[in-house]
């Protein structure tokens, strides 16, 4: 009989144990240990680096129960829960969507339960009278854009009642790189350059993304070296996303050529620093309805009340 090739496993770059993972950029291996060492130093360096925190704040982090929102609270909870001068409160938006958002629920609520941290949840049918489900019986087609502004509005409101200065999110890498090629795709560049809540005079949460830099599956490889890791469902409208498409299209390139989504993010920030000090949009006004600030006549939730409810 043929023997099999002994598989050896790669070992650790920094201490020899078995790695768990290999940074391909890098070209580091990394055990579950330096993994996690790894990206609670990279995610400090982001939130200073990009002065995401200051002392005093109240961090309303976005916890939908998915596996960026969990490995964001995981992080924040372990870099500031010995701090007096900075609060945490998880902050979930139900939108209502069947088979999907019920499990996450329930472990976003496992979660908060377990660090003790405080939870704010709000849902579609309080804030807006129906479920998500509802909203887009026969425009499922437009899924993701009208959830979009919907739960933007939701996370902002769940964001004043926790309190919070900031808002943080659990954009990784890819959702940001993504981002950028979407932008790109859609003809909409100055896009990039619109850092909410950055130059609105206090007018709005400044959202905060600690996770910018850090890969979608080094994020699952740390769930699972923190024993957190649950397989979820993936939302049922997904589908109807161009986001999927770049998705697949982008981590392909990345694997036969490791950094482009770094570089996709070091070419936004090249166009955010062109742009530095200049007006990248429309002076900032109020929407005419409920106030928001916004540079049109009607903030996009105003619009969208308007053709969905009337
Ligand atoms: Fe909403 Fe689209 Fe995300 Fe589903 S995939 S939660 S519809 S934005
Ligand atoms: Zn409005």
């Amino acid at each position: 009989m043929k023997k099999e090739p002994v598989r050896k496993v790669p070992c650790c770059s920094v201490c020899g144990e078995p790695a768990v993972i290999r940074q391909r950029e890098s070209g580091r291996h990394l055990c579950g240990a330096h993994l996690a060492a790894d990206i609670e130093g990279r995610v400090a360096a982001t939130i200073a680096s990009e002065r995401q925190v200051a002392p005093g704040d109240c961090i309303a982090v976005a916890l939908s129960g998915g596996k960026d929102s969990t490995a964001l609270l995981l992080l924040l909870h372990s870099l500031f829960s010995s701090r007096d001068d900075i609060r945490l409160v998880a902050v979930t938006v139900d939108e209502g969507i069947h088979g999907y958002r019920d499990e996450t629920l329930r472990s976003a609520e496992e979660l908060v339960k377990r660090l003790g941290v405080e939870h704010v949840t709000v849902s579609f049918p309080d804030l807006f009278g129906e479920t998500l489900d509802t909203v887009l019986q026969g425009r499922e087609e437009q899924a993701c854009s009208i959830c979009g502004i919907l739960r933007k509005k939701a996370l902002v409101t769940a964001a004043e009642r926790a309190g919070a200065t900031k808002l943080a999110t659990g954009h990784n890498l890819d959702d940001e790189a993504q981002s950028v090629l979407m932008n790109l795709l859609r003809g909409d560049l100055m896009r990039l350059v619109r850092n909410s809540g950055a130059d609105s005079g206090g007018r709005f949460i400044p959202r905060i993304k600690p996770l910018m830099y850090i890969h979608e599956k080094e994020i699952a490889a740390y769930l699972m070296v923190q024993g957190t890791w649950s397989d979820l469902p993936e939302c049922p409208y997904a589908v109807h996303a161009l986001r999927r498409e770049v998705r697949s299209m982008l981590a392909q390139i990345e694997y036969a050529h490791p950094g482009t989504m770094l570089r996709l993010m070091e070419n936004k920030k090249k166009v955010e620093t062109a742009f530095a000090g200049k007006p990248a949009r429309e002076p900032l006004g109020s929407c005419r309805q409920c106030g928001d600030p916004c540079s049109r006549d009607l903030c996009q939730f105003c619009q969208l009340k308007t053709t969905l409810w009337g």
